[in-house]
């Protein structure tokens, strides 16, 4: 893998506006290391324990983004320094993030999970529990934590219009999100979706931030 290489293809092949999370969870800081060299600044990472450990060894000016599912007794230990967590999907979870911002007097950039899949396996809320948990209005409540946009997977499948048929929805659940909750608030803006398989069809479909794996780093 070239990753040099594979990253400035990427960046030239993307729309300027459309944030790359490098996923590099899984792979050594040598690696992230490079494709910092190579101008990455933003990389995902879905386990607890490697963030931290890879926070400490790396450049002080990388955003570290939690892509993974995350349990609330662990918040504790990214809350100093992560700059996006992709997968809000309960209202404890929130909770919890509010605590851990409010300790280190940060205000913890999130997005909110969405399951938008056939697959039974992938987390987040179903698209009205979204919306029912935007109305309960209990975030409002949340001065140490933005709700910046939404997050989805696809299922994993080799047919592009079950792909983008769920990369629509995401992107119409954004949409009534904005209208009804956030009408005035610019920083409600991201749409995260978008994987190694699957990104150009979600760059298609309005995603703002695309999460490259395999594409950077190679196999897992
Ligand atoms: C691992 C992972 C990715 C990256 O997957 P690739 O197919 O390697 O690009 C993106 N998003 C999430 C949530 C992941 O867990």
């Amino acid at each position: 893998m070239n990753i040099r290489r594979e990253i400035r293809t990427l960046r030239r092949s993307i729309p300027q506006d459309v944030k790359i999370v490098a996923v590099s969870k899984f792979h050594p800081a040598a690696m992230i290391q490079e494709a910092y060299d190579a101008g990455q600044r933003i990389f995902g990472e879905s386990r607890v324990q490697e963030l931290v450990s890879k926070q400490q060894q790396l450049p002080g000016d990388i955003e570290w983004h939690f892509i993974g599912g995350l349990q609330r007794n662990k918040v504790k230990q990214i809350a100093p320094f992560v700059s996006l967590i992709h997968s809000l999907d309960s209202e404890r979870l929130m909770l919890e993030i509010e605590k851990q911002g409010a300790a280190c007097e940060r205000v913890i950039p999130c997005l909110l999970q969405v399951h938008i899949a056939e697959e039974e396996t992938k987390a987040g809320f179903s698209p009205d529990e979204c919306l029912l948990f935007l109305k309960s209005g209990r975030w409002r409540e949340c001065p140490h934590l933005k709700i910046k946009g939404v997050m989805g997977m696809a299922t994993f499948t080799d047919d592009s219009e079950q792909v983008r048929k769920e990369f629509r929805l995401l992107k119409s659940l954004f949409d009534a999100c904005k209208e009804q909750f956030f009408p005035d608030n610019p920083s409600f803006s991201e749409i995260s979706m978008g994987m190694s398989g699957d990104y150009p069809i979600a760059i298609e479909e309005g995603s703002t931030m695309v999460r490259l794996g395999s594409l950077i780093f190679g196999e897992r």
